[in-house]
């Protein structure tokens, strides 16, 4: 047996809109890229979307063209892939980790709020697995603070707030189609925003620092080469325009988890958007990330492997990383995020998982849990 932790779906016609692309000359910066950026700007319901070679190119773009760099602070989660610090520390700018809600693993408005200096600029708003986070606070505290958001929705392609998808509220919004993402391109990410400014800046940097006036050889601002080849986008086009059927597979296999995990009262599932008001919206399916007795884990993630399903802690804090322990911002607390993050643990999640297998997952859990 061998159930792997995620799994690209990828259909016949989407091969074919890939290779229909290599019988082109455009192979980058071509008609795909346009389209692909048309498509989902118009499913985001933002007016701009830039295509990126990956989300992490999306942060830390975004960091540049809100102009934050040395001696700015940006607050954000430490339970979260290091991708979104990092790309702090490539502005040389200092990353500041506030705490999460025990619930939706969530930075919220009162975390946020704790951490706040006078140096603070900006705000990574992370929605975590899928969760959209409790954006009307956080964006009455950033106003009122003078903070930028960018909306890291690396996670949370389709979530939605008060009935519009996230990634659409902040200054911008950053998307990863990696392929353990609901919808991916290979490598890939986007950006969206309301700012034309940020947009065109955006599309300079992402392409050598050349504006949109400027000849092949000319080079306006200090760019780089994160450009999303149009191969990669012809796959993106195929896969974003069966999106709804692809979230509600996943929402079906969550359901599935959900009833499968009713028996083992040792296991605590991740909330449903019904069993709690304090999940205003949509989730989006990312992964499923289950909860575990302290001290049990170790031996959980054996025993699941031992029988050939993968399975992985999501996420080792940030501040607890080689890279970053040695300079820890000095009064760091972050109780909820150390003790939540001992406890997860992400098990199979993928479009076509299915009932027997989510079963055969559930059981193993169990068992290993018994075991111990
Ligand atoms: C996947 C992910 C990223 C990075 O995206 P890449 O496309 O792999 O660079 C950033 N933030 C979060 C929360 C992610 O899950």
């Amino acid at each position: 047996m061998n159930i792997p932790l995620s799994r690209p779906d990828i259909t016949e016609a989407e091969i074919d809109a890939v290779v229909a692309v290599l019988r082109t000359p455009h192979l980058s910066l071509g008609p795909k890229l346009a389209e692909f950026e048309a498509a989902f700007a118009g499913y985001i319901g933002a007016p701009h979307a830039i295509a990126l070679s990956s989300g992490t190119a999306g942060l830390h773009l975004g960091l540049q063209t809100l102009g934050i760099g040395e001696g700015d602070e940006v607050i954000l989660p430490s339970f979260t892939f290091i991708a979104a610090a990092n790309s702090v520390l490539y502005q040389r700018a200092t990353p500041v980790f506030a705490d999460i809600d025990p619930l939706t693993l969530n930075l919220t408005a009162d975390s946020i709020e704790r951490v706040i200096t006078p140096r603070s600029r900006a705000i990574i708003l992370v929605h975590t697995f899928g969760y959209p986070a409790d954006l009307d606070p956080i964006l009455k505290l950033a106003g009122k603070h003078n903070l930028r958001i960018i909306e890291d929705a690396c996670e949370a392609i389709g979530a939605e707030y008060g009935g519009r998808k996230v990634g659409g509220f902040g200054d911008l919004g950053v998307f990863s189609f990696y392929p353990n993402k609901p919808i991916t391109t290979g490598e890939g990410g986007v950006v969206v925003t309301r700012n034309p400014s940020i947009a065109r800046q955006m599309r300079a940097l992402r392409n050598q620092g050349r504006m949109e006036n400027d000849g092949w050889l000319e080079h306006s601002l200090l760019g780089f080469n994160y450009r999303l080849p149009d191969i990669n986008c012809a796959l993106g086009i195929a896969q974003l325009s069966r999106i709804d059927g692809i979230l509600a597979s996943r929402e079906r296999v969550a359901n599935q988890y959900y009833e499968a995990l009713q028996p083992y009262p040792d296991i605590t599932p991740p909330p449903m958007a019904a069993a709690s008001g304090r999940i205003s919206g949509r989730i989006s399916w990312f992964a499923y990330v289950v909860r575990l007795p302290h001290g049990t884990r170790d031996r959980v993630v054996q025993a699941l492997t031992a029988q050939g399903i993968d399975c992985r802690p999501y996420f080792p804090p940030i501040h607890l990383q080689p890279l970053y322990s040695t300079d820890t911002a000095p009064g760091q607390n972050l109780p909820v995020t150390e003790d939540i993050a001992l406890r997860t643990l992400a098990v199979p999640f993928f479009n076509h998982l299915s009932n027997e297998e989510v079963l055969t997952v559930s059981e193993a859990l169990a068992r290993a849990l018994q075991d111990i």
